[in-house]
């Protein structure tokens, strides 16, 4: 029995099936920026980084450093008995780089999830009313508030419930699966006639690149009609960047594409480039709502993730990775569309950055996913050596995060072993 296959067996007796893995048979060993070597030694390219996690690469020296450095002088305080200058610097940058030019204050969590929890906390305690609007096929995280903000059932949702009152999904504009901006502007004029009056709304939470629901943008005229909606009616605009953030879309953040200042953003993932930190950045009146002691947690803002946080950043603009991003989503766009050109499988090419993906559809149809050969494609790659993750409200969308270090040549080879996955799981039929 292989090393993986010893570890499998030992998973499926010790851990429950709830927490899904995607490459099941795979257990890291070590990593080094975009490459992982599995248990039994075999090397493979990582275009997922832990889900958008590892943007500036697996094990980058500068962060490592800085996260050993603190672990000698301290790992854990805690911020609410005793802070430390690394949480305030990082809330000070962050502060400074945030998009827009409001004042801005930022608190520190340790999951994408709970940074979702504490800005609903926050927009409901500086607006003093209850509701908030979210998107259907958006992801906020697996808690309570989380689930009840995602808007997809299977598998998040089910049998989870009952979920927290006086949340409402729209539908999210997405041409390609048939859903207009007007369609979703018209079911928010439905929502506010026949279930909630807006002056009940606190928030509006939005990706601005929907992420597990299929890598679907936000347009800029779209999102600046909902800052305007909100400015009409008091209700604050968060925008979800937990997996657009960090330099991923060719910005720091998604939302200087769309030109619009969120009142809160949440960012996590990247941020501290493999540990666990998430932060709530956000105009500083708001932020200030909650009384002293309602917001925190033991591990919130931990001093060794914070500085790791500064190193990543230094990372990001020592290396240029905004522009990396824009080159690297280029050069995965150019690909797809060359092999588009022969499968007419791949129904739409998506790049905003390197926040890239592709969906498959039947007979170049978009009405007809094709989660199936989406399933296949992606083992079909594990086996020759490429991490990939499928996702999508249809499951039918390979997303494609690679570190935003990624090598060249790197680069190249898992696209090449892409190319070869597609090849070998769908008929090759001339494009329409
Ligand atoms: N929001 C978005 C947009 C996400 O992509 C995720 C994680 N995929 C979350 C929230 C939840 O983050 P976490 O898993 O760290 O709780």
């Amino acid at each position: 029995m292989s090393m993986n296959e010893s570890l499998r067996a030992r998973r499926e007796a010790a851990i429950p099936r709830g927490v899904g893995t995607a490459h099941a048979g795979i257990f890291a060993a070590r990593a080094r920026n975009a490459e992982i070597w599995d248990a039994d030694g075999r090397r493979l390219i990582d275009f997922a980084s832990g889900i958008a996690v590892t943007n500036v690469g697996h094990v980058r020296p500068e962060v490592v450093e800085a996260a050993k450095a603190q672990i000698d002088l301290f790992t854990h305080v805690c911020f609410q008995v005793t802070g430390y200058e690394s949480y305030i610097a990082l809330a000070e940058r962050l502060n400074a780089l945030a998009p827009g030019p409001s004042a801005k204050k930022t608190i520190f969590l340790s999951t994408g999830a709970e940074e979702v929890e504490n800005a609903i906390k926050i927009a409901r305690s500086a607006t003093g009313r209850p509701g908030v609007i979210a998107f259907s096929g958006g992801f906020h995280g697996r808690t309570m508030l989380g689930m009840a903000l995602t808007g997809k059932v299977t598998p998040y949702k089910t049998g989870f419930g009952p979920f927290l009152s006086d949340i409402y999904h729209l539908p999210f504009p997405a041409p390609y699966l048939g859903v207009s901006e007007e369609d979703s502007i018209a079911a928010m004029e439905v929502l506010f006639r026949s279930d909630i009056d807006p002056g009940r709304i606190a928030a509006i939470i939005v990706e601005p690149v929907q992420g597990e629901g299929g890598f679907y943008p936000v347009s800029p005229g779209f999102m600046r009609h909902l800052r305007s909606l909100c400015d009409a009616h008091g209700i604050l605009l968060i925008a979800d960047e937990i997996q657009t953030g960090f330099g991923r879309t060719g910005r720091l953040f998604a939302c200087e594409h769309l030109g619009v200042e969120p009142d809160l953003m949440t960012v996590a993932k990247s941020i501290a480039g493999g540990f666990p930190l998430s932060a709530v950045i956000g105009r500083a009146e708001i932020m200030d709502a909650p009384q002293p002691g309602g917001l925190g947690g033991t591990y919130g803002g931990s001093p060794v993730a914070c500085a790791a946080g500064l190193a990543v950043l230094d990372v990001i603009e020592a290396d240029g990775l905004c522009a990396r991003a824009d080159w690297i989503g280029e050069r995965i766009a150019a690909r797809l569309r060359q092999l588009s050109q022969r499968d007419a499988g791949i129904g739409d090419i998506r790049a905003l950055g390197a926040m890239a993906a592709l969906e498959l559809v039947q007979g170049g149809d978009a009405a007809s996913p094709d989660p199936a050969r989406t399933g296949a494609a992606v083992a079909e790659a594990r086996e020759r050596g490429l991490i990939l993750l499928a996702c999508g409200v249809r499951g039918n969308v390979i997303r494609f995060l690679p570190p935003l270090t990624i090598e060249e040549d790197v680069l190249d080879e898992g696209l090449d072993i892409l190319a070869d996955a597609l090849e070998r799981t769908g008929a090759l039929e001339v494009a329409a």
